[in-house]
């Protein structure tokens, strides 16, 4: 089958609720922001400080990574990767490829960053989507495999026909990037939205914490509100990129390594919150292609994280620290604190 089926559809997974302008007019510092398009989408970058100084630098690190990391332009180290065997990319370009590495590791290869040449054959990076037949993908499997990419200091080896996808990982790691120059900056206040994805740094100019809305799956409306205060909180919506196919069936950009095609589990949408953005965003990904099961069994193995998993039957599923600072919108789905079931 190689029809063309309807555009692509993206919608904002998370949203920032901003601050009480009258609650920051007790501080002297003022609420400033600068918006960046970089990784296919708004970077916004809100900081309580004095000058606006920090801006040129944030902005210049966003271009940089996103030079870095494009799997679009030719000249990245993504695409040198993608085009040799062997290439050496840059310090940054290494160290998120190592942790990528290590993340493919941790969640069993649910995480695969060599998913690549089969989210091109189902045509999400062009948006001309197609259901690639069965011997297609199993040809395709074969290059995906994460084991297969080595890291040798800074040169990269991979086998032919093997691609690298930083897509569940960037957003995350250019949080923790620009998050890293505000601190440098000794700025304690301020948020970042990388498309839905936040990072939030200290609190509110008011003391309170920021107010993380999570959007309900459908993307229509707010599921409920996080309390937050220096972390990410990292979505992955099958509903933030998807296709129909000829056969009515919805296919999303989030594939599950071991059979080429799109997630089918029942899992709707996977929110992660932790300190370490680079890994809540390869979390969100790897436990929504875990299914809702091995998700809960991989939360109760490490705990150093939360999350709310959402399913196709408008049931959430929230870990404990996360339930006691969600504050729920909306009354259309059941809810289950993890440790409990
Ligand atoms: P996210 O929105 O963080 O869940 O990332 C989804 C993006 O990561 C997709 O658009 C693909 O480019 C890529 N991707 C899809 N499935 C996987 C997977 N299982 N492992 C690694 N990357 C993936
Ligand atoms: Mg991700």
């Amino acid at each position: 089958m190689n029809s063309k089926f309807r555009p692509v559809v993206i919608i904002i997974a998370v949203m920032i609720l901003l601050p009480n302008l009258t609650g920051c007019s007790k501080s002297r510092k003022k609420l400033t922001e600068r918006t960046v398009f970089a990784m296919d989408t708004y970077i916004k970058v809100s900081l309580y400080e004095d000058d606006g100084s920090v801006f040129d630098e944030i902005e210049e690190s966003i271009r940089e990574t996103e030079s870095r990391l494009s799997v679009t332009d030719p000249d990245s180290d993504i695409s040198g990767v993608n085009k040799a065997n062997e290439y050496t990319v840059s310090d940054n370009t290494a160290g998120v490829i190592k942790r990528a590495l290590e993340l493919c590791e941790e969640t069993d290869g649910a995480l695969d960053i060599s998913i690549y040449p089969v989210v091109k054959q189902w045509g999400f990076t062009t948006g001309e989507y197609q259901v690639p037949d069965d011997g297609t993908l199993k040809e395709l499997l074969k290059y995906v495999d994460y084991k297969k990419i080595i890291l040798d200091g800074n040169t990269v080896r991979t086998e032919d026909g093997m691609e690298i996808d930083p897509g569940a990982v960037g957003k995350g790691y250019m949080g923790d990037v620009i998050a890293e120059i505000v601190e440098r900056h000794g700025i304690s206040s301020g948020i970042i939205d990388l498309g839905g994805n936040i990072r939030t740094i200290g609190k509110r100019s008011d003391g309170s914490d920021w107010r993380v809305a999570v959007r309900s799956p459908d993307g229509t409306g707010i599921l409920g509100i996080i309390l937050s205060s220096d972390e990410s909180v990292i979505t992955s919506g099958g509903y933030e990129r998807y296709f129909i196919d000829n056969d009515g069936n919805i296919r999303w950009h989030i594939m599950d390594p071991s059979t080429g095609s799109p997630v089918s589990n029942g899992v709707v949408s996977v929110t992660v919150v932790g300190s370490e953005g680079i890994r809540c965003d390869a979390l969100s990904t790897a436990l929504f292609v875990m299914g809702k099961d091995d998700a809960v069994s991989f939360w109760k193995k490490k705990r150093d994280f939360d999350m709310i998993i959402v399913t196709s039957s408008n049931e959430v599923y929230i870990t404990p620290g996360l339930a006691e600072r969600f504050e729920q919108s909306s009354d259309d789905f059941r809810y289950y604190v993890i440790e409990n079931i």
